[in-house]
Formats: C-alpha cells, structure tokens, sequence
C-alpha cells in the first residue's frame, strides 16, 4: 500500500535517480588509463593544450574531493565508471559534457598535483607543469576581471580565459 502511494505521487524519486544513473553509466564506454581533463576539443576557445591525467589519480582525487562535499549524479557516474577503466589501454580517454561539468574550475587543482601531463598545442612537448598569469587585471569597485592565461615552458600560450566578477567587501 505504502508503496503504491509512493508511486502515485512520484515519491519513488531515489528508485527512479537509481535507474538514471544506471542507465548512464552502461551508456559510456570503458575509460582507459589515461583521462583528458582539458582540452583544445573540449572548448577551442579556451584551450590549446591538452593535459592528461592517470584514471587512478583522477579517481583519488574525486573520491578525495567528493568525501567533503555533496555528489551530483554526474560525480556519483563518474566515481563508479572511473575504476572500470582498462589499464592496459594507453589511448587517452575524452569525457563527454556531463563528466566534464563535474571537474570543471577544478582543471588547475589537478594540474597542481605534478600528475598531470600537459601537452602544449604549439610545440607538442610534454610538461609536468605550466606557468599561470593573469593579465589585464582590474579592480573597480567590487568588480574584479582580467584574463588567465598559461604558458608553457617555452613560452607558448595554451589557454586563455576572461573572467569579471562581483565580489562584496565585508564589513570590518
Ligand atoms: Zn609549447
């Protein structure tokens, strides 16, 4: 009886973000042992550059993150896929959009490991660390903006990122 009443008002939601999630994870295919985190194909725009990191860092370091704040559907999709990877495959794995949201502002926190491998667009060496600027930075009021850039060992700029946001000031 409970049951049904549950149902009928579509209180079955836990039964039902079960199914979702299931239904998502068998849709991906098996990731290898190497994950793109950032890359020229994810946002053109953004990136020139790939950067790469182990399955198994990356997994440490979501069940790290995810153990001090709550899950997403997403986040929960990729802990589960991430330990299905097929370590023998060297093929470095792309994530699709949703996976991608769950890392999304967190790209330079995994690059500050020292496990990741980033792959400049210009000159196709590989570096374990890149160096960050920010350029044109602007304070007007509570306004902040200006650009982060990279660059790699070499000079090359591997990404380009504007941002402007509002920040209000405490009271002391
Ligand atoms: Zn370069």
């Amino acid at each position: 009886m409970i049951e049904s009443i549950k149902k009928l008002f579509g209180l079955d939601y836990e039964n039902q973000l079960k199914k979702e999630r299931d239904k998502y994870l068998s849709s991906l295919p098996k990731p290898s042992s190497k994950i793109v985190i950032c890359s020229h194909n994810y946002n053109p725009q953004v990136y020139n550059c790939d950067v790469i990191v182990e399955s198994s860092d990356l997994l440490d370091w979501l069940e790290y993150h995810f153990s001090r704040c709550s899950i997403s559907l997403n986040a929960d999709v990729f802990l589960s896929w991430l330990p299905t990877a097929n370590l023998n495959d060297k093929e470095p794995t792309y994530l699709d959009k949703n996976l991608l949201s769950v890392i999304e502002g967190y790209e330079d926190r995994l690059m500050e490991t020292g496990k990741a491998k980033i792959i400049c667009g210009l000159c196709r060496n590989i570096f374990d660390s890149i160096n960050q600027y920010r350029e044109n930075a602007k304070d007007e009021g509570n306004w902040h903006s200006g650009t982060i850039v990279w660059k790699c060992p070499d000079g090359h700029k591997i990404y380009h990122n504007d941002y402007r946001f509002h920040a209000l000031k405490r009271e002391s």
